[in-house]
């Protein structure tokens, strides 16, 4: 057996940044044997200026918007933006699909090695069947209809079966959109339909949603007229939206909350409580490039790691993101709150996402046995896939 050997500035293993004086030993498929120091590894070592780290983990996509680049304008709000992508999500199905090809490409290069991804129809799945990123497809759910809950799921579990089982790289489950474009027997569907599963919902994204259900005026009913309903569909609580439809969910799922650009500290503790009695796990995804995108707001990032929230990274898609990179997550976290230490960002960009898409027994970290990847960050930060 050819082994490879690898040095750098500093190794980041998953859990700790190593300094120069540690050679990660890899056989030729990429797993991962050892972490050695300097003086046991012998020679042919290949030598690298930057970090080294396992492969990242990309928590929040949706490849197959990937033609609306440039196409919708930063800094419009939430609802504005909602309406832009209903109306120019349709193209050419030659463009889109060159778009989805060129974008699941840069995917790997910035050394990403998978992905939880919005699916809304099946059109991603040539792509995903030869790609080398392992896929979480999220088969998203919109129904705003209570009368209509059933027959809306059973469409998307068509979708969700065209998906299931053709490719090792591929798990899918079914997801709610967002807490404004579900009805209760919709939530009560997808909740009987996901014991067990990881479940993806955006939360928070905008001021609006709190006030749909803690009051049930606002912004969201200009949007719902705009679709052809007469007021909201939705229950007034007298709660935030998050306390209002996390509790939906009760079956041992693993959830995955997307955005959470204006979640309290109070949501928060709800939430991790909540989690505690009928959850498996819940995970804050931060995708901060799309927020300073949409609503030019960052997340209370401090208030969910003073709770002690467990976060992970996503890159949205390219309808609200300048390019699909984790890098350049952590370089805008970076630059928008410098106190964070690059350990924990790497954390959460490697073995927290890793563990959130429930593919920690091979991603993640340079534990032995695993095939991570291997991504070089140079100094300023920027990306390139190594293995
Ligand atoms: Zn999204």
């Amino acid at each position: 057996m050819k082994y490879r050997k690898f040095q750098a500035d500093k190794i980041f293993t998953g859990f700790e940044l190593l300094d120069a004086g540690h050679v990660l030993i890899m056989d030729e498929d990429g797993k991962v044997m050892e972490i050695l120091a300097e003086m046991d590894a012998g020679e042919e070592i290949e030598r690298f200026r930057g970090i080294l780290s396992p492969g990242f983990i990309n928590a929040h996509c949706h490849l197959e918007l990937s033609h609306l680049k440039n196409c919708i304008p930063p800094h419009t709000g939430l609802i504005p933006f909602l309406m832009d992508v209903v109306t120019k999500r349709n193209h050419d199905q030659e463009l889109i699909l060159d778009c989805i090809e060129k974008a699941e490409r840069e995917m790997e290069l910035e050394g990403i090695v998978a992905v939880g991804d919005i699916c809304n129809t099946s059109i991603t799945f040539q792509t995903k069947c030869k790609s080398k990123i392992r896929w979480n497809n999220f088969i998203e759910v919109l129904g705003m209809k209570d009368e209509k809950a059933e027959a809306n799921l059973l469409h998307y579990e068509g979708i969700l079966h065209a998906f299931t089982g053709a490719a090792t790289n591929m798990k899918s489950s079914l997801v709610p959109h967002a807490p404004y474009s579900i009805s209760n027997k919709t939530f009560e569907g997808i909740n009987n339909r996901t014991r067990h599963s990881i479940v993806s919902m955006h939360n928070q994204e905008n001021p609006a949603e709190d006030e749909l259900y803690a009051k049930g005026t606002g912004d969201f009913i200009q949007f719902f007229n705009k679709l052809g309903l007469p007021g909201s569909p939705f229950p007034v609580t007298g709660k935030s939206s998050l306390q209002s439809c996390l509790p939906h969910f009760n079956k041992q799922q693993r959830l995955i909350l997307v955005h959470n650009t204006f979640t309290t500290e109070e949501d928060i503790v709800f939430a991790l409580d909540h989690t505690r009695k009928h959850l498996s796990g819940i995970h804050f995804c931060i995708c901060a490039n799309a927020n300073l995108y949409i609503e030019n707001r960052m997340p209370p990032i401090d208030r969910l790691i003073k709770n002690k929230a467990e976060i992970v990274l996503g890159t949205d898609s390219y309808s609200s993101n300048w390019q699909l990179s984790i890098a350049s997550e952590i370089r805008t976290i970076r630059k928008e709150l410098p106190e964070i230490p690059l350990q924990l960002l790497l954390q959460w960009a490697t073995i927290n996402g890793a563990r959130v898409l429930e593919r920690d027994d091979a991603l993640g970290s340079f534990e032995t046995g695993k095939k991570p990847g291997i991504v070089l960050l140079d100094n300023a930060l920027e990306a390139r896939k190594i293995i």
